[in-house]
């Protein structure tokens, strides 16, 4: 779990006080990761205070973070610096959180990023590292996984030394989220209740978290319940929720073929799911039903067709990805759920989207 963690509107102003004592020495930087979308905002930038070597990186969240992207961004710290750095702090949506997750891992720990996608194979302690989130919904901010997109798999680096050692949650920075990408974000925190509250690794820890997401989800995208503010507030901390609740279950089908639609196509992750679960009325009937309807209400026009032109080893690629999440299915399914789920049946669901 995430050891210290602040919320408030306006809190991103305690960053400074929050990182000075945690400096280990004026050579030992703290490295910023901040959403390229907040260059030239200096109502955002002006509050990060820069001393000695401090850096801050502007990173396109246009992609989502590969292997390959998080080993160059190692290389150049440990070629800049003689000194390991003080900490990273990573300022953006679940693209910028999980690159500053698997930086902070990769400074310690040898070979390549791809070596550790998977469960628990990191071994050594990350380096001190901080979560910003911008943007509501992947729950990344409190989850012990970064995911990222590798050679072979998308696929996350899912460890106890993977969650941040401090959040700040301050909701006034999701104020300017495109409306599009607000419903594709928030819906990731909605299908993280569903697959958690509706799968069979369903217990108390993760029903108590996955039910109060799930019904933040409806105040906020249903009811629309509040002001702008009180709605923002309550989004992160569904975020928050939906996290934690998978964190001691799993996720399920959507996210199974989304992993498949993501490493095939590069469709992002939030944009996928909704795509993929636009699609699963047989296994989440009124969870899927209700999503329709908030897309409804929000006047969500989601892509069509996109797996329209795909060729045959093109539809194996994306059923490979998918099938070898065999948790996310299990979770979904139960222990037999190779009876049901075929190479077959996969690709019919591929081929309606
Ligand atoms: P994102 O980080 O990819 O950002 C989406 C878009 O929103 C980008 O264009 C970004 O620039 C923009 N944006 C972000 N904050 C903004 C702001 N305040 N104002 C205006 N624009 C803003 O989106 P996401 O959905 O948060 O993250 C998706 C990523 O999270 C994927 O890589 C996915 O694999 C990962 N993910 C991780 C976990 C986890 O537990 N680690 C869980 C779910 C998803
Ligand atoms: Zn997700």
């Amino acid at each position: 779990m995430v050891s210290r963690v602040v919320f408030g509107r306006g809190s991103f102003n305690q960053l400074s006080d929050i990182l000075e004592p945690k400096r280990l020495n004026v050579k030992a930087p703290f490295i910023y990761l901040v959403d390229d979308v907040f260059k030239g905002n200096a109502w955002l930038t002006s509050r990060i205070s820069l001393a000695y070597e401090d850096q801050l990186l502007f990173i396109s969240a246009d992609k989502e973070p590969t292997t390959s992207q998080v080993d160059a961004l190692v290389e150049d710290i440990i070629l800049t610096y003689k000194d390991r750095p003080s900490g990273i702090i990573g300022i953006g949506g679940g693209t910028l959180l999980d690159l500053a997750k698997a930086v902070s891992i990769m400074l310690t720990n040898k070979g390549e990023s791809k070596d550790y996608q998977g469960w628990d194979l990191v071994k050594s302690p990350a380096i001190y590292h901080v979560g910003i989130p911008t943007i509501s919904g992947t729950g990344s901010e409190v989850s012990r996984t970064t995911v990222l997109t590798g050679p072979k798999r998308k696929l996350g680096i899912n460890s106890d030394y993977t969650p941040f050692d401090q959040v700040i949650l301050d909701p006034e920075l999701t104020k300017d989220v495109p409306t599009d990408q607000w419903f594709y974000t928030g819906m990731d925190c909605f299908i993280h209740c569903v697959e958690s509250l509706k799968g069979t690794y369903l217990n108390a820890f993760s029903q108590s978290y996955g039910e109060k997401a799930y019904d933040l989800c409806k105040e906020i995208f249903v009811e629309a319940n509040g002001s702008k503010e009180a709605l923002q507030d309550k989004l992160m901390m569904a975020s928050w929720h939906g996290g934690m609740s998978i964190a001691y279950s799993q996720v399920g089908v959507a996210h199974a073929l989304s992993y498949g639609l993501g490493y095939l196509l590069g469709t992002k992750h939030g944009i996928g799911n909704c795509i993929v679960f636009d699609h699963l009325e047989e296994f989440y009937p009124e969870d899927v039903a209700l999503f329709k309807h908030m897309k409804t209400i929000h006047n969500i026009k989601l892509p069509q067709g996109i797996c329209a032109q795909l060729a045959d080893d093109e539809f194996d690629t994306m059923i490979n990805v998918a099938l070898g999440l065999e948790p996310l299915w299990e979770n979904a399914l139960g222990k037999n759920w190779k009876q049901t789920i075929t190479r077959e049946k996969l690709r019919t669901l591929y081929e309606k989207m």
